[in-house]
């Protein structure tokens, strides 16, 4: 293993080489039926624990939390050739990119480097909790409570939480609670076990037939005080940050992984309407020439905000239209086929207009922060 050589544009072309080699020899793809979410999670902890152990899944990442060094950009090729060839699930494969960047920002050091290594090397699985029964779009309504113990030691956090990704699997929640006065600055966050007393997972089946996400009841859960993330109000500072994580490197992994899909869709011997697949490879390919921009902003030690509301609204257009094509072209597989990757991969492409962000939500965003078009 060698710290950080890949540097520069030669340096990702030497590791996207070397990695495809390292994955030649060593076949990480999954072992006949997936075994659904349970499989899919399964998985995903063999791929990680693989490439944490050669090397491969601490680029891009600082030493301070077990990392190698080296450019982001490794992280978006590593994911890349993870989805092009299935061997992990893409949405669950990045949700460390929401989640790691955000623990070295805000977590004491110590912390970060204590627990990081231990999602990065593929020993855990964490989540995200922020959406609440009444507060989704309207994320800064929340109103899960955190107040001070009696003892001074930390903190007692009651309240509930919706649609949290894989909290049935995770050991600990990214988790946004009220702390103080209604508003944004009122709103702390926290890592919390989820193994806490106090914590109930119940899990939600989607439309497309797994329990993908759950509710999280906290009944008076106690979180010591080094878990806070940041200080007292940083909360809303902190879903402001992570938020744009969500639409960088994990896009990139997604897109890839859609260009599979497109390349099945060929061989699935769609190729003779070639103005529908043009036109869903158009799309594909325009959300893929944003998020390279993003990423060049990201490599630059840019910091991103609301201008990734813009790749959010062409990656949900891109990935709708992509399954609305297979639907258009495989009559009968979405509808009549329900263990076929086709009707799996439409149902869930319904929900990329809503999750990190509405598609109403990101279209608000682009009106008044990008071109500054007033409330209304
Ligand atoms: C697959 C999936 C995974 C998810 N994973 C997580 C997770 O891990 N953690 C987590 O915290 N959350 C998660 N979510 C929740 C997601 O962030 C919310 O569903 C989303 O923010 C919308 O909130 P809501 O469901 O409460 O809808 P609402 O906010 O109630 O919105 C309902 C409808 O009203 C529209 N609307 C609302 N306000 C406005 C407005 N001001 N202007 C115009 N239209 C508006 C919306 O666009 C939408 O069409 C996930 C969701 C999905 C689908």
């Amino acid at each position: 293993m060698r710290n950080s050589p890949f540097t520069g544009p030669a340096g990702l072309g030497a590791f996207r080489r070397e990695l495809r080699d390292w994955l030649d020899e060593h076949d990480l793809s999954p072992a006949g039926d997936d075994g659904g979410l349970d499989g899919q999670v399964g998985q995903l902890a063999r791929v990680r624990r693989a490439l944490w152990a050669a090397g491969w899944m601490r680029y891009g990442w600082p030493a301070e939390v077990g990392g190698l060094g080296g450019p982001s950009a490794l992280r978006a090729v590593l994911g890349e050739e993870v989805a092009a060839r299935d061997l992990a699930e893409p949405g669950i494969w990045s949700m460390v990119e929401v989640l790691v960047p955000t623990l070295i920002d805000y977590a004491p050091p110590a912390l970060a480097a204590e627990l990081v290594p231990r999602l990065l090397g593929g020993e855990e699985q964490w989540c995200q909790g922020f959406s609440e029964p009444g507060s989704g779009s309207d994320l800064a309504s929340l109103s899960t409570r955190a107040v001070p113990s009696a003892d001074g030691e930390g903190w007692r956090v009651s309240g509930q939480k919706v649609w949290t990704s894989l909290a049935q699997y995770a050991a600990r929640c990214v988790l946004l609670a009220r702390t103080g006065s209604p508003g944004h600055a009122g709103i702390s966050a926290f890592l919390v076990d989820m193994d806490s007393p106090g914590i109930t997972v119940r899990p939600l089946r989607t439309m497309h037939g797994v329990d993908e996400f759950a509710e999280v009841f906290l009944d008076d859960v106690h979180v010591p005080a080094p878990r806070l993330l940041g200080a007292p109000g940083d909360g809303w500072r902190l879903a402001m940050d992570l938020l744009p994580h969500e639409r960088s490197t994990c896009f990139w992994h997604r897109i890839a992984h859609l260009y599979s899909r497109l390349d099945r869709l060929l061989a699935d011997g769609c190729e003779a309407d070639p103005d529908a697949l043009g036109a869903a490879w158009l799309d594909l390919h325009t959300i893929r020439c944003r998020s390279a921009a993003t990423q060049a902003r990201l490599a630059g030690g840019g910091r991103l905000g609301p201008e990734t509301s813009v790749d959010k609204i062409l990656l949900a257009g891109a990935e709708q239209r992509l399954f609305d094509t297979a639907r258009d072209l495989l009559p009968g597989t979405v509808e009549l086929s329900p263990h076929a990757g086709w009707r799996t991969g439409y149902l869930y492409s319904r929900a990329a207009t809503i999750y990190g962000g509405t598609a109403e939500i990101q279209r608000n965003i682009v009106a008044r922060r990008l071109l500054d078009l007033g409330k209304e």
